[in-house]
């Protein structure tokens, strides 16, 4: 597929044009720091291609430049970037927050899906979860049944994703995905200019000591615009 081949170009072109790519941990929490003493293990993450699922605390400007503009058309951009915040009440009322982002090819596993097998693997019946996901592009059909089967047995768990852009919206199979989500609780945005910006400052690599102003482009607020309107019309 050309338009693939080009998709990979792009990547590779926003790839070379960030050399200063995250050399990101391999786990916020670091438990998968202990898989290093494994000597299969660690031979196995050597052989691995590069990252298949990246994570880390802010991503470079390039990549939020390109991954996140809410274009109409989403050419080159196939990867989906997932930045969340999860904040987490226990019983005596005290709220803990973690950070970070995923990244993902998707050839390989979704940042969906990564975001539960890494980032949140098990819920503690006893704490309630408030999860906040900033994704470049809407999940697919197969990442949004894996959000509502979550969703369905971890009733502790709350979520809401604010895209950038929707993923294939005109497939019906799509569309009937995201009405599921709906249906199980989880609650979609598209992301508004203010959106951007909070990503921007909070998940965004900035310059030592100054953090540069977020400059909104052209037709941001015309793009919400037309994504809000589509996904209204899918969840109506
Ligand atoms: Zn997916």
């Amino acid at each position: 597929m050309a338009q693939k081949e080009e998709a990979a170009a792009a990547a590779a072109a926003a790839a070379a044009a960030a050399p200063a790519a995250p050399a990101a941990p391999a786990s916020q929490n670091g438990e998968d720091l202990e898989d290093l003493d494994d000597p299969e293990k660690l031979k196995e993450l050597i052989e691995l291609p590069p990252f298949e699922i990246v994570t880390g605390e802010r991503l470079p400007v390039n990549f939020f430049k390109f991954q996140f503009r809410n274009v109409e058309y989403s050419s080159g951009r196939n990867k989906t970037f997932l930045c969340y915040v999860v904040e987490a009440q226990g019983k005596g009322g005290q709220v803990q927050a973690s950070r970070g982002y995923l990244e993902d090819e998707h050839a390989a596993a979704h940042a969906e899906e990564a975001f539960f097998n890494t980032i949140l693997p098990a819920c503690d019946p006893a704490v309630r979860y408030n999860v906040t996901w900033y994704v470049s592009s809407s999940p697919c059909a197969a990442c949004a049944d894996r959000i509502v089967r979550t969703l369905g047995k971890t009733k502790n768990l709350r979520l809401l994703i604010l895209v950038g852009r929707l993923f294939m919206w005109e497939e019906p199979d799509v569309q009937a995905a995201l009405r599921r989500l709906k249906e199980a609780g989880c609650r979609l945005r598209i992301m508004k200019p203010q959106d951007f910006e909070y990503v921007w400052q909070n998940f965004v690599e900035q310059e030592e000591g100054e953090s540069k102003a977020f400059e909104p482009w052209e037709d941001i607020q015309e793009n919400f615009l037309y994504y809000e309107e589509k996904l209204a019309d899918i969840l109506k």
